[in-house]
């Protein structure tokens, strides 16, 4: 629609708007010019790992060697990589929902069973050990979590998390440990790595984490794993063999990116927070709508249920993937419906967009809901 020149405030990307910042595209030219344009090792350059292991060492506090680092094309090949790497014909890995929509397809990919364990709203979504364990099978390989959480925004505790890897130790499951919001983080939320909580699920665990929304680095396509060295190994052989090393100048970017001061970062974070406090506001004094409140990242996850069963214009509203046509048509606002992410009572809007256009896009979604019978 936009390319035929229709004005859609797109409410759906799970990118920052924000530009790359000027150190890091100054690195990449500099890569260019001083001809930094051959293979590099297929799991990366030396440096880079050595910049990824320092890092975890200082923002998480874990101590990995560099042999344990993959770099990748972006954290959804890492995680391709992983399942790739671990999982076994009919292996089960469980996903609690809503989940980021590549999860349960990026397991059956590599042969592996998604087992979708439901979380409950009046938890913030967020899974307990006590959920876990009743979804335990003799086939269970490995748990994905994912803090801050796309597409809820939620931010696990420590306490919560040291309940679920309790689980994970002592029934020998994997956590393949999805970290790439952990920068964004609102209000008082911190965020703890679960491989940090103590030496027998660090070695269950593979961390996977990227420059892509840290940074606004999404198309660059850096991303990395820290994990076991024997698993490092199998996904540096998969990777070898499937696309070699991800871009060598895009290597030398995210070096820059993550042995810079990290101020950018903050800058980033600040202008998200700014336009979080604003659109749950907005959507607070909205009528059929509701939200929890997210504690990072930069999605909020809408209850739009009340919608269903209602007239629009003699039409009725009969899914969140109706409901975001019907916006779509008629409002020119571009949501995503909650049925990709296992929740089809919510959609969610990410505010990785300019303040112009959240206000419009809410005035416009205020303006639809109003019409609405
Ligand atoms: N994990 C989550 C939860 C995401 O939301 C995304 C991107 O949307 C990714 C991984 C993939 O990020 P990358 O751009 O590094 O592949």
């Amino acid at each position: 629609m936009k390319n035929e020149g229709k004005d859609v405030i797109g409410f759906g990307a799970g990118e920052p708007d924000l530009d790359t910042p000027g150190h890091i595209k100054e690195a990449a030219i500099g890569a260019i010019q001083q001809g930094f344009t051959k293979y590099t090792p297929a799991s990366g350059t030396p440096e880079l790992k050595q910049a990824v292991c320092k890092k975890l060492y200082t923002d998480n506090g874990l101590l990995y060697q560099p042999e344990q680092v993959v770099i990748s094309n972006g954290a959804k090949h890492s995680l391709s990589n992983v399942f790739a790497a671990i999982l076994n014909e009919e292996d089960e890995v469980i996903i609690p929902a809503p989940y980021w929509v590549s999860y349960p397809e990026l397991v059956k990919l590599s042969g592996g069973i998604p087992v979708i364990i439901s979380t409950r709203k009046n938890n913030d979504f967020k899974l307990t050990a006590e959920e876990l364990k009743e979804t335990l099978s003799s086939r269970t390989k490995a748990l994905v979590l994912n803090t801050p959480s796309n597409p809820t925004g939620q931010v696990y505790k420590r306490v919560e998390l040291e309940k679920l890897v309790e689980v994970c130790v002592n029934n020998n499951i994997m956590v393949i440990s999805d970290e790439v919001y952990e920068r964004l983080l609102y209000g008082t939320s911190t965020h703890v790595s679960p491989a940090s909580l103590g030496d027998e699920i660090k070695k269950l665990t593979v961390l996977v984490n990227g420059v892509s929304k840290a940074f606004s680095m999404t198309g660059w396509r850096i991303g990395y794993t820290a994990s076991e060295t024997s698993i490092a190994k199998a996904m540096s052989d998969i990777q070898g063999h499937a696309t070699s090393n991800p871009n060598s100048i895009a290597q030398k970017a995210a070096y820059a990116a993550l042995s810079g001061s990290g101020d950018c970062v903050e800058e980033m974070r600040q202008i998200f927070e700014k336009r979080k406090s604003f659109t749950v506001n907005r959507i607070r004094e909205m009528p059929l709508l509701s939200c929890i409140e997210p504690q990072g990242a930069f999605y909020i996850f809408l209850n739009v249920s009340k919608i269903f069963g209602k007239l629009f214009r003699g039409e009725e509203i009969r899914s969140g993937e109706h409901l975001a046509e019907l916006l779509l048509e008629n409002y020119l606002v571009a949501l995503v419906p909650g049925e990709g992410f296992g929740e089809p009572e919510y959609a969610r809007i990410s505010f990785a967009t300019s303040m112009e256009n959240i206000t419009i896009g809410l005035e416009r979604i205020e303006s639809f809901l109003k019409e609405i019978q």
